[in-house]
């Protein structure tokens, strides 16, 4: 059993208060203090064919993960409960205004920027969740699930709608694909989660990864690069104890 209690500055409060997770944003001193993190499923074919699990035409939908999932340093303990973590690299894409059943010729101007992102996962506890009709948290929504490179702001580097993606695994090439390969693009994305949810300023949204996932142990050192952002990377480190 472990237990703990983070130091608090302000003994007044009844449990100690907590800061906003951040993530730096290329160019400026001030974060982009994250809200809310999305994530889409299924939204390049060939992942979905490795995953074997889905039909190929149903849509793609939406999960969500805690916000301080967020991981900006780069070290991601190894997480309990799994024998299968996998890595899946995803561009993920900054939203700095708020927005609802926004239209698709207006969608874009809710981004902020763009960052490189992997979406953690415990795919046994996942493709157990698939067989048993259960949710997905467990395989996908837990503590350091969401590492996250710089944010790079549109009006720096544009929107980032194409281009390579490739994520190496100790110096070896293990996802390699391209943005345009995505089943619904960046403001078709932004279309329908605004048709479910009120984006605000803060939310991050995983845009879905394409195949070449893979587990990873201790020790494991993955870099992901998208074209024209910081390669983000992470080494998995033994578990927290
Ligand atoms: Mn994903």
């Amino acid at each position: 059993m472990a237990v703990s209690t983070p130091a608090s500055g302000d003994s007044n409060l009844p449990v100690p208060t907590f800061a906003r997770p951040q993530l730096d944003v290329v160019g400026r001193a001030e974060a982009f203090h994250v809200r809310r993190i999305y994530c889409v499923g299924r939204n390049y074919l060939e992942h979905i064919r490795e995953m074997g699990e889905a039909d190929e035409r149903s849509l793609p939908f939406f999960f969500q993960k805690p916000s301080d999932a967020v991981v900006p340093d780069g070290k991601v303990p190894y997480p309990p409960m799994t024998d299968d973590y996998q890595f899946e690299m995803e561009l993920v894409v900054a939203i700095g205004r708020g927005g609802f059943n926004l239209d698709i010729d207006e969608a874009l101007d809710v981004v902020f920027g763009y960052a490189v992102g992997l979406d953690m996962t415990r795919r046994d506890r996942q493709r157990e969740s698939f067989r048993n009709g259960l949710p997905w948290e467990i395989g996908k929504s837990f503590d350091f699930s969401a590492p996250c490179g710089p944010i790079h702001p549109v009006e720096k580097v544009g929107h980032v709608l194409s281009g390579p993606l490739l994520l190496t695994l100790n110096g070896k090439p293990q996802q390699q694909s391209t943005l345009e390969k995505m089943i619904w693009s960046v403001p078709e994305i932004l279309v329908q989660l605004s048709k479910i949810y009120r984006l605000m300023p803060g939310d991050l949204i995983f845009t879905g990864t394409p195949e070449g996932v893979s587990a990873v142990v201790p020790k494991d050192l993955i870099v992901a690069t998208i074209a024209g952002l910081a390669p983000l990377a992470v080494q998995i480190v033994p578990p927290e104890q």
